[in-house]
C-alpha cells in the first residue's frame, strides 16, 4: 500500500491536472506551492514517484500521471468521499467538519471496510459536498454544472456541488441552507450590483453576492 505522502501527492496532481483541463503537464512550482513545500522537496519526491511509475516528469515541463497513477488517484477519492458521506449519514457529524477528519482517514482505511461502507450506504454516487464519488473499477460520473451566479432570472436550478469547500463558506452554507439536492429558483440577478437571489420551494429567500454565488455549482432543471 501507497504512504500517505506518496497519496497526497498523487492526490494534488490529480486535482490541479483536473483543473487544468485535458492532457496538461503540472508545473512543479504549482505543485509545490499547493502542498505548501519547497520545489527541492517537491521535485525529489516526484521523481521517485516516477521511478515507481506513477508518473512521468520531465524538467522544465513538469508532471502528469500515468495510468497506474490516476487509478490510484481516483482509489484515494473514493476514500476519501465515501468517508465524508459516511462521517455525515452515519454518525451524524456536521457538513463542515468532516474533510479534516477523511484527509486522515482516507490514507488508514482498508478496501475490505470501503466496500462495507459503500454497500451501507447504497453505493452512493456523491459526497456531502456534491463531488462525484469513483467507482470501485475508477470511473466518475461527468455532470453538466453551471456556476449559480451565471444563472438568469426565473431559471429553476438543483444545487449540485460546492466549489469551495472552506470551513467558514460551508458554516455559511449550512446556516442558509444551501447545500446539495436543493431546488432552487433564480429570482433576481443583478450584474450591476453583483447580486443573485434566490427562493427554496417552501418560499423562503436568500441574497448573495456574485463571489459566492459562483461557488456553488448547480444542475439546469427544464
Ligand atoms: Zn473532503
Amino acid at each position: 500500500m501507497a504512504t500517505s505522502t506518496v497519496e497526497n501527492y498523487i492526490k494534488q496532481i490529480y486535482a490541479l491536472q483536473f483543473e487544468q483541463g485535458e492532457g496538461g503537464n503540472v508545473a512543479m512550482g504549482d505543485l509545490a506551492a499547493s502542498l505548501g513545500v519547497t520545489p527541492g522537496t517537491a521535485t525529489s519526491m516526484v521523481k521517485s514517484l516516477a521511478k515507481s511509475g506513477h508518473l512521468d516528469y520531465v524538467p522544465r515541463v513538469g508532471v502528469k500521471l500515468s495510468e497506474s497513477g490516476e487509478r490510484l488517484a481516483l482509489h484515494v477519492l473514493r476514500r476519501h468521499r465515501l468517508v465524508e458521506l459516511f462521517l455525515v449519514e452515519t454518525l451524524g457529524m456536521e457538513w463542515h467538519e468532516i474533510h479534516e477528519e477523511a484527509e486522515t482517514l482516507e490514507h488508514a482505511i482498508s478496501d475490505r471496510v470501503l466496500e462495507r461502507i459503500d454497500v451501507l450506504l447504497g453505493n452512493p454516487e456523491v459526497d456531502p459536498h456534491g463531488d462525484s464519488i469513483p467507482s470501485a473499477t475508477g470511473s466518475m460520473a461527468k455532470r453538466d454544472l453551471t456556476p449559480l451566479d451565471q444563472c438568469e432570472q426565473g431559471q429553476n436550478v438543483t444545487i449540485s456541488r460546492i466549489e469551495d469547500q472552506e470551513e467558514g463558506f460551508l458554516q455559511y452554507l449550512e446556516s442558509n441552507k444551501l447545500t446539495p439536492g436543493k431546488d432552487i429558483t433564480v429570482t433576481r440577478r443583478d450584474g450591476q450590483a453583483g447580486i443573485v437571489s434566490v427562493q427554496f420551494s417552501d418560499g423562503n429567500q436568500c441574497s448573495m453576492g456574485f463571489p459566492a454565488a459562483r461557488k456553488i455549482q448547480v444542475e439546469l432543471c427544464g
